[in-house]
């Protein structure tokens, strides 16, 4: 305690200080319109587009209704605006934070005491009573409570010193991390009273157990729920089974009936829990939300159960492994109605005006996609060729306006698409969507209810930009390629959850190809959004394998991280490519026919995936080669020297890349130079007009010759179109000869592959393994580049070189280069007009993304062309929608959860605000951590966001000193922001000189 006090005067002590600093240095930097300010709105969009799900990683700030969807041109103009309204909403954060922070402590107390009121006799839950005074707790209040008595809740009929005898060395299977396994749940019969006046619900949970070896105790999970009885019978015999005592165990978030009898193996019996639980205020289990109709709130309550809340909600076996039948009951007030994952069977209408909703019986399922809601949404619907009833829910007005239509459509053709490619029919009736005003990640999976946040599904097609209705497609695409990956085959593990997030995030590309064939997803837009973001993640020494070892329950919400997406689906586009696509897709019908309703572990895809391309005539053994992809953490970097070898020979090396100099060395003598990879590295030859077709070479060892014949004036191409998830070097003749060609016909080597040359080169050069200039030379030829996506990869590597650079006194050297190659382009291509109407004229996809991301390189490093036309924009747009900007900074709802992480990210990335947020973030990281620290990828994300741009060993010292006062808290998040640091402060140590050295004598030509 006093610690804390005394760390608080200290605390205010320094901000003293920074706040008189802050404002010596104010002076100088307060210029109204910066560079850097139109180019956070790039940085923020660009960043967002390919991971769709809950990591909601779409760093964008997205408007919140419909009529906010401005055009993509308008948001850059919105993107400087909220630049500056961005640093008052982050104070106003600050203090609504906290404000709201305590809000909602005194918001839960005040919820909870209801629910204590509401047991009186008389109120409205006839089963609850408050007799077990004594010994009962609220819900809520066993989490995070000190093992003061010894950890454990009693909640016994008949009190006693827990557990005293079990203490004594006997086994207590509640101690351990996973269930114990002797007990398999068949089939639950789950009742539900949902008390919306006063959020609160209470439930009778049957669940039909198989005992598989003989055992005195029940182990399964529940968390935060009031358990008021427990009956135990035998099934066949209807013989009860006397229950010693019960207790919740909020270590391992367990509950345990003891009996005074064993269960015998090979029979079955039935478990009977009757329980009480908040309707809670955080977005986890069961929880609450609400919006505004007709200027009345109206609430809803909805579930988030993955991956371990359903426990929250009822008391079940809550791992994917334990599926089982569900049969879903609510009752609730007949103003409501109430959805779960299986259509209504038969609703029963009681007097006093509340109805009960009896839903058909599920597929064997597991918990973590088992979901309900009670709302008062309407819904449109569609049918699927095979009969699937498609619906989507949304609040009234919403419907009303037909901000689902688009949605629904898409999922109505994407049901279909998949089950033409998967050759396995959606496996239940109806599939719900249900658009809700908040939730904790983009969208949820639950198998025939997922659920979306509003903004990731509704649009208006009419005034949305094409990148917004990209986003929203890709959320819907990715939700639904799970209704199979992930529903109907469920992953055994955690430590595997890459293959559902990772198949679904690659079939967003596939998915999106076939409703748009003309974008080139999975070819293009897959490699600067994806390949190109989550290699520069794994190129650190501080990353981690794609399969993880899951021991705590704490690992669980680790696993769902860049890259288990990003990296997963990479591995997966590399498999699919060097199998051959068709082989590869009958290779994933197999599985899926034969695991379906089932768990599967990565080595039954890899059986499958080698037995399809067997009967192709093909042996691969997929599983050696794909082991060392997933088992091991990083990649490799091949390096291809041709240059003035014998006979024709080149040699072929491979090794771990990483950018961190010095963890290169560190890990090599740790042992991860011995990192081998089997690499299907594909190749081309070309010259000036010709190029060869593709041939595969199977690299497998540390250094490796091949006979290739290489004439005087022919390149060499690696890794062709970036199928492959690793990097290529090249001596420096084959470099030059590739630039070379670049200027003299580009079009001779393909998009991708053009992306994928600047992508490797400024990787290769920022990790010190090609001379600082090459990148630079490299992006010369893009004066004649029309295609979107090499100006993508550009403009990508070029913002964090750029962050690298913007304190430096010879930082306008870098500029000046920068807009040269700029110019041309940007003449070429200008700003969009505007139509009589004031709405920007819509180009095509490709060409709108191209200009869009021309005139922001050219804004953000200092055109002064650019900088008069976007006032202009500025100033036009902010006097026509004036009113609605002032309602997005004073509107509370503006700064909900998610919002609050973008707000603070945008902050960072504004060379002005950077240090004002990483102020704010060690400020109230306290509260920030409380707040989304068990929201999985929130926590993450504002971790890089708000440090990756640090660069000084100040800065660097800051960041380590504040990570000693939170010790382990979030350490791989902090253990990667630090090694971040390290290589921003070591590039400038090394390579900054030979840089700008290099763009001081280019400049002079
Ligand atoms: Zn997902």
């Amino acid at each position: 305690m006093a610690l804390d006090v005394e760390r608080e005067q200290e605390e205010k002590k320094r901000k003293k200080k920074k706040r008189r600093k802050k404002r010596e240095r104010g002076e100088k930097s307060s210029v109204p319109f910066s560079p850097m300010m139109i180019e956070d709105d790039s940085a923020l969009r660009t960043g967002g587009r390919g991971l769709s799900d809950q990591w909601a990683d779409s760093v964008g700030m997205r408007p919140r209704t419909t009529e906010r969807h401005i055009t993509v041109h308008k948001r850059l103009v919105l993107g400087f605006a909220v630049s500056i309204l961005a640093l008052l909403i982050v104070t106003m954060i600050a203090v609504l934070l906290s404000l709201r922070f305590e809000e909602c402590g005194a918001s839960a107390a005040a919820a909870a005491s209801a629910a204590e009121a509401d047991r009186n006799p008389g109120g409205a839950p006839a089963r609850t009573n408050s007799s077990v005074a004594g010994t009962s707790h609220r819900p809520g209040e066993e989490i995070g409570r000190p093992a003061a008595s010894g950890g454990l809740v009693p909640g016994s009929p008949e009190p006693k010193e827990p557990l005293e005898e079990e203490e004594q060395g006997r086994w207590q299977p509640w101690t351990q991390l996973r269930l114990p396994g002797h007990l398999k749940p068949l089939h639950y019969n789950l009742m539900l009273t949902v008390f919306m006046e006063n959020f609160t619900f209470s439930g009778e949970v049957n669940v039909e157990v198989a005992c598989l070896n003989t055992t005195r105790y029940i182990v399964l999970h529940a968390s935060r729920v009031a358990v008021e009885k427990v009956q135990v019978a035998e099934d066949r015999a209807f013989g009860a089974v006397q229950v010693a005592r019960y207790f919740l165990y909020p270590q391992n978030q367990v509950f345990v009936v003891v009996l005074n009898q064993t269960l015998e193996a090979q029979r079955n019996y039935n478990l009977k829990i009757i329980y009480n639980a908040l309707i809670e205020n955080e977005l986890l289990g069961f929880f609450r939300s609400s919006y505004v109709l007709h200027g009345e709130r109206r609430f809803l309550g909805v579930t988030q159960f993955s991956p371990t809340h359903a426990r929250k909600a009822f008391p079940c076996f809550d791992e994917p492994i334990y599926k089982a039948t569900f049969k879903i009951s609510i009752k609730h007030q007949a103003t409501y109605l109430s959805l779960s994952n299986m259509p209504v069977e038969t609703s029963v209408f009681e007097e006093d005006g509340w109805v009960t909703d009896h839903f058909s019986q599920t597929p064997l399922m597991s918990t973590y996609y088992l979901a309900w809601a009670v709302c008062n949404f309407t819904f449109r619907e569609m049918v699927t060729k095979s009969g699937v009833i498609v619906r989507l829910y949304a609040r009234p007005d919403a419907v009303r306006r037909g901000s689902g239509d688009y949605a629904l459509h898409i999922t109505k053709r994407l049901i279909e698409f998949y089950e033409d490619y998967f050759k396995v029919p959606y496996s239940l009736p109806k599939l719900d969507l249900l658009a809700v005003p908040k939730h904790p990640y983009a969208a949820m999976e639950n198998w025939g209810l997922s659920v979306f946040v509003e903004q990731k599904i509704l649009l208006d097609p009419s005034i949305s930009s094409i990148s917004y209705l990209l986003d929203v497609t890709m959320v819907i695409v990715h939700e639904i390629c799970h209704q199979w990956f992930g529903d109907l085959v469920t992953p055994v593990w955690w430590e595997d959850v890459w293959l559902k997030e990772g198949f679904a995030h690659y079939f967003e590309f596939v998915g999106t190809d076939y409703l748009y064939p003309g974008w080139n997803m999975e070819k293009q837009r897959f490699l600067t959004d994806v390949l190109h973001e989550v290699m520069l993640l794994d190129g650190l020494a501080s990353s981690h394998p794609v399969s993880q070892e899951v021991i705590e329950v704490t690992d669980i919400d680790r696993v769902f991280d860049w890259i288990a997406y990003k990296k997963g689906a990479a591995l997966i586009r590399m498999l699919a490519n060097f199998m051959g696509h068709s082989v590869f897709q009958r290779g994933l019908q197999d599985y899926l026919t034969i695991h379906k309703y089932g768990n599967a572990a990565r080595s039954d895809l890899w059986n499958t995936l080698s037995e399809a391309l067997r009967k192709n005539g093909k042996y691969v053994n997929i599983q050696e080669v794909m082991d060392q992809w997933t088992l091991q953490m990083g990649y490799p970097v091949i390096t291809i020297l041709g240059n003035g070898t014998v006979d024709n020979m080149i040699v072929i090396t491979q090794q771990h890349f990483i950018y961190d100099s010095r963890a290169r060395l560190r890990t090599t003598e740790f042992g991860n130079s011995s990192y081998l990879w089997q690499i299907p590295l594909t190749i081309v030859l070309g010259n000036r007009s010709h190029i060869s077709s593709e041939t595969i070479i199977w690299v497998s060892n540390k250094s490796e010759h091949h006979r290739i014949t290489l004439n005087k004036e022919s390149w060499l191409l690696g890794n062709i179109n970036q199928t492959g998830y690793f990097r290529v070097n090249y001596d420096l003749r084959n470099w030059r000869l590739l630039i070379d060609q670049l200027m003299q016909n580009h079009e001779v080597l393909s998009v991708s592959n053009r992306a994928g040359l600047i992508d490797d080169a400024f990787s290769l050069a920022r990790a010190g393994y090609l001379p600082q200039n090459i990148p630079l030379e490299i992006i010369k030829y893009l004066s004649e580049e029309k295609d979107f996506l090499p100006w993508h990869a550009a403009s990508r590597a070029l913002y964090p070189l750029d962050k690298l650079l913007d304190r430096m006194e010879n930082y306008n050297v870098f500029n000046e280069y920068i807009l040269k190659q700029v110019a041309t382009m940007y003449i070429k291509l200008g700003w969009p007009t505007i139509n009589f109407n004031g709405s920007l004229v819509q180009a095509s996809y490709q060409h709108e993304e191209l200009r869009r991301e021309v005139i922001m390189l050219a804004c953000s490093f200092g055109n002064k062309h650019c900088h008069q036309q976007a006032s202009t924009f500025i100033s036009d747009w902010i006097s026509s929608n004036k009113n609605r900007l002032l309602n997005l900074s004073l509107n509370s709802e503006v700064v909900l959860d998610q919002d609050a992480i973008d707000v603070i990210i945008h902050v960072a990335r504004n060379p002005h605000g950077r240090d004002l947020a990483w102020k704010f973030f060690r400020d109230k990281w306290k509260i920030l951590n409380t707040r989304y620290g068990e929201a999985l990828f929130m926590n993450s994300k504002l971790i890089s966001g708000v440090t990756e741009f640090l660069n000084t060993e100040g800065e660097l010292n800051e960041l380590k000193n504040f990570i000693k006062n939170y010790d382990g808290v979030a350490a791989a998040s902090f253990s990667r922001a630090v090694e971040t640091v390290e290589a921003n402060v070591r590039w400038q140590k090394y390579y900054k000189e030979e840089l700008f050295h290099w763009l001081r004598k280019a400049l002079r030509h």
